[in-house]
């Protein structure tokens, strides 16, 4: 009998962007414009069998189902809530789960995803943190998100497939410590060839992983969202750990040189409203200080509670105070209507099934964020 050498893994190509799948054709000696085909295959149509790309050639076909694969995530379940907001439970292969929600508006449809399973920085208001840490999401696993949920809200009645005009990366983790694989998939959301979304319809949700914001404005040009929660060092470093690493001031200047490149961007900062914790009138004042010389906009979050937290939601005389307050001073200030909540896919109550946890979990906070100083 004779034994054939292992065939090495299949690459996934449902996470490689334009760039990526253009030197997978080049190195195999097609042409790059295969490249357009196939991602057109994958994302616009929804294709993951070779044989039904039928402008390519039997042959072509035959050789990519030999080193290629098309491979989505699986779905666990999908949950839809009274507001019509949807959760899907989405399982990766290795028994890992993750979570995406689809929020409706009259408007927009806005999908919020995840970048990694479970997260490091153990904010202290948000139960992902909690669950701790297993390990990144790959750039076809969070693609993976947009790709089923795409196709899902397509086979619902009334709905086709523009019902997401928005992409929030604001699920499960920090995507600025996976900044790898979350750029591709963020290239895949704009690219013409795949979702084609605006750079005003994709945002990026960080918790100030400075060298990564830095490392995204050089790259790419989607919006930015910071969770900022806090407007001194001493009460976000207890609420934002991270704030140890990249205090306020150091990440205030970041926001300032965002700008720089492209004057027309805006940064949104996010803020828990925590009750009695960051939600006083002083604090109202500290932020409008610390804040002003950018053009930011700012979204109040009214807190969303989950099992064990001893932290309770600000009232919303409290948030209306809050809001005036900020509005007065000249920033654009929202409050971000909870959404889903009967389903547990509000902001910080997506946590998902997270196996292996924790005790990884500080020895590679501390070597990713080393790793991330690198970024820029
Ligand atoms: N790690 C990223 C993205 C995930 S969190 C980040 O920190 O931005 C997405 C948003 O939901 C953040 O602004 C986060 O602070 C907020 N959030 C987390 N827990 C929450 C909770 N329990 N209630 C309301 N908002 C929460």
């Amino acid at each position: 009998m004779i034994n054939n050498p292992p065939l090495p893994n299949k690459v996934n190509l449902l996470g490689l962007d334009l760039a990526a799948m253009r030197q997978l054709f080049e190195s195999i000696g097609e042409k790059p414009f295969r490249a357009q085909q196939v991602l057109k295959w994958i994302h616009e149509v929804g294709v993951l069998d070779f044989e039904h790309m039928t402008n390519l050639s039997k042959d072509l076909r035959e050789k990519l189902s030999q080193i290629a694969e098309i491979k989505p995530p699986a779905v666990l379940s999908e949950k839809c809530a009274g507001d019509d907001t949807r959760k899907w439970i989405i399982q990766l292969n290795d028994g890992n789960c993750v979570e995406a929600v689809f929020i409706p508006a009259s408007n927009r449809g806005t999908l919020c995803i995840s970048s990694q399973v479970g997260c490091i920085l153990n904010c202290d208001f948000c139960s992902t943190g909690k669950q701790g840490f297993s390990r990144n999401l790959t750039s076809a696993e969070i693609i993976g998100q947009l790709w089923i949920a795409v196709r899902a809200l397509s086979q619902k009645q009334g709905l086709h497939d523009h019902a997401i005009t928005n992409v929030v990366m604001m699920g499960m983790g920090e995507p600025m410590l996976n900044y790898e694989n979350v750029l591709p998939a963020l290239n895949l959301m704009r690219s013409d060839f795949a979702y084609g979304l605006s750079k005003y319809r994709v945002t990026v949700s960080t918790a100030g992983v400075i060298p990564g914001i830095e490392a995204l404005s050089a790259a790419s040009d989607v919006a930015l969202a910071i969770s900022l929660h806090a407007p001194n060092n001493a009460l976000r470093d207890k609420l934002v750990p991270l704030n140890k690493k990249y205090p306020l001031e150091e990440l205030i200047a970041t926001c300032k040189d965002y700008f720089k490149n492209e004057p027309r961007r805006s940064i949104v900062m996010e803020y828990v409203m925590l009750d009695g914790v960051n939600d006083h009138i002083e604090h109202a004042k500290q932020l409008v200080k610390l804040l002003r010389d950018i053009s930011v906009k700012i979204n109040l979050i009214p807190f969303n509670p989950f099992p064990h937290t001893t932290y309770q939601r600000s009232t919303d005389a409290t948030i209306d105070e809050f809001q005036r307050i900020l509005s007065k001073a000249g920033y654009i200030t929202t409050v971000r209507r909870t959404r889903g909540d009967d389903i547990d896919a509000a902001c910080g109550q997506l946590v998902g099934q997270v196996q292996d946890r924790t005790r990884r979990q500080e020895r590679y906070l501390k070597a990713r964020l080393s790793e991330s100083e690198n970024l820029s």
